[in-house]
């Protein structure tokens, strides 16, 4: 058991607490996630939206229409720019966290490649992670 799990942004103004297991660790590569991550997958926690809770600041937030036609609305700190969350129409009940933003992400196992599609030539995919050509939900 890993919850409940904590985590925040990289200037410490923004703090969280997780209360359950995540559902799925998912390394997306949609050309949307590359902005947010800087290039890489965006390396994605999704936990029930029921057990996040904001323990500490406040975020900005801006939406995108995704490559699967639903919003996603992300979510990042005013002060420091740390991408944390992203709130998915498609998904509503749903809650996704930058695993960059956990105190501690190393006991992550990621559970699948989304968006393989989109990769850029140089990104390197674990051929041991299932990866979906886009999204599977
Ligand atoms: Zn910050
Ligand atoms: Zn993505």
């Amino acid at each position: 058991m890993v919850a409940p799990f904590q985590g925040g942004c990289a200037c410490k103004a923004v703090r969280y607490e997780v209360s359950s297991e995540p559902v799925a660790f998912m390394l997306c590569h949609c050309r949307d996630c590359q902005y947010v991550s800087g290039g890489e997958p965006a390396a994605v926690v999704v936990v029930p939206k029921p057990a996040f809770r904001l323990t500490k600041g406040a975020v900005k937030s801006y939406s995108v229409k995704g490559d699967s036609g639903n919003a996603v609305t992300r979510q990042f700190c005013a002060d420091c720019g740390t991408p944390l969350f992203s709130a998915l129409e498609g998904n509503p009940g749903l809650w996704a966290i930058k695993a960059g933003s956990l105190d501690d992400p190393s006991w992550l196992k990621p559970t699948a490649f989304l968006w393989k599609s989109s990769a850029q030539p140089w990104a390197h995919l674990d051929p041991a992670i299932h990866a979906f050509d886009k999204q599977p939900m």
